[in-house]
């Protein structure tokens, strides 16, 4: 039996052993950071501690990180706390961005998923007071980045708030948040390498906020609530650890690239989306037309190998995803559509049992596509 094969990092990041250790010195610990004795000033040091290194990989100040329970409430955060008349958001954005304001409008992307800048500066020019544009740094689906130094520019000139969901970036890429221009970014730390159920809402600087949870005034009354100690310490190590391994990151562009090419030599239609533009260098999502992106995900289980369906699976109901949807694919293709996301734990045997699988599959298609 062949050892199994994760392909879903996009999904989530195996456990890093750095953070697995911190996680495990926490759960050692009792103290509430925010106590006043001992025991609780050796919790409070532990969340201080994670909170500089989730700074260090971004390059922002200590005081600006506010620990969440993830990059959902992050963004949820910065949608509904921020003090904007108006909230603008990329077509293509993940749920937890498009569901978090009460009314947004969208800004249309291209046919390769990238920001429509005309239509966006168009619509900032609309006189209806300050707006808060959220778009971001790259596609959870098809990897692509956004204009995002460009989408920092646009709204320093129209005085509008920016920000910006790096939950796929930071740990796979240098994120800094000076070079993007955002005045928020969301970050999630089981992207990259952390526990699940712990995120942050880094600011350029001290924004007001309206805290969505209120209590007991943590987070500089940003986010009320004991701090998740154990699931921050992991977050912490992991993003020291990320900062460290990100050249090896850049290396997962030569497995994709070779995996793309070699799905691409069995069949020379596969459509491969967002291809004609800078990518994530681990993330490809791909359509085999003519069979369900279930389909796929649960043929490639059964060989040991774990993929995602680059559909959206609601309700029962599978629904082509709106990622696709925004970039102009038809429903029938889009539904055919699965993501394929690298790790540094990956190696080119890996790629050469995926792209073996992929071909059988291939193939069976093309046996019943000429029987019918
Ligand atoms: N933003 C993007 C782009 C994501 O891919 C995800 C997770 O899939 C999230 C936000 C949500 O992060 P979390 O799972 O920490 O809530």
């Amino acid at each position: 039996m062949n050892a199994r094969i994760y392909f879903d990092h996009n999904a989530t990041v195996p456990l890093r052993p750095e953070a697995a250790a911190a996680v495990g010195h926490a759960l050692e610990l009792c103290g509430n950071p925010s106590s006043v004795h001992a025991a609780g000033r050796e919790s409070r040091r532990m969340v201080e501690d994670a909170r500089e290194q989730i700074a260090g990989l971004v390059g922002a100040s200590v005081a600006n990180v506010i620990l969440t329970s993830g990059g959902t409430e992050a963004s949820n955060l910065a949608l509904r706390a921020a003090r904007a008349a108006r909230v603008l958001v990329g077509a293509t954005e993940h749920d937890s961005v498009l569901a978090a304001p009460d009314r947004a409008d969208l800004v249309p992307v291209d046919p390769n998923g990238i920001t429509r800048l005309d239509l966006l500066e168009r619509m900032l020019s609309a006189e209806e007071g300050p707006a808060l544009v959220s778009i971001m740094h790259a596609n959870n689906e098809t990897g692509a980045f956004q204009p995002v130094s460009e989408i920092a520019d646009l709204c320093r000139r129209h005085g509008a708030l920016f920000h910006c969901d790096a939950v796929q970036t930071a740990g796979k890429m240098p994120v800094s948040m000076d070079a993007l221009g955002a005045d928020m970014i969301s970050l999630s730390s089981h992207k990259l390498g952390g526990p699940q159920g712990v995120g942050a809402l880094v600011l350029a600087r001290d924004i007001e906020l309206d805290a969505i949870l209120r209590g007991g005034g943590q987070e500089r009354r940003r986010r009320g609530g004991t701090e998740n100690t154990i699931g921050i310490a992991g977050f912490g190590a992991a993003a020291e650890a990320a900062a460290r391994d990100l050249p090896a990151e850049a290396g997962l562009a030569a497995l994709r690239d070779e995996m793309e090419g070699a799905i691409n030599a069995i069949d020379p239609e596969v459509r491969i989306f967002g291809a004609g533009v800078e990518r994530l260098p681990n993330t490809s999502c791909l359509a085999m037309a003519g069979i369900a992106a279930e389909t796929q995900v649960m043929a490639f289980d059964l060989e040991g190998i774990c993929v995602s369906a680059g559909a959206a699976c609601s309700s029962g109901k599978i629904q082509a995803s709106h990622v696709l949807g925004a970039m102009g694919v038809e429903a029938a293709l889009a539904r055919t559509a699965i993501r394929i996301s690298l790790g540094c734990g990956n190696d080119m045997a890996q790629i050469r049992r995926f792209v073996a699988a992929w071909g059988r599959l291939y193939e069976r298609r093309q046996s019943v596509a000429s029987a019918a």
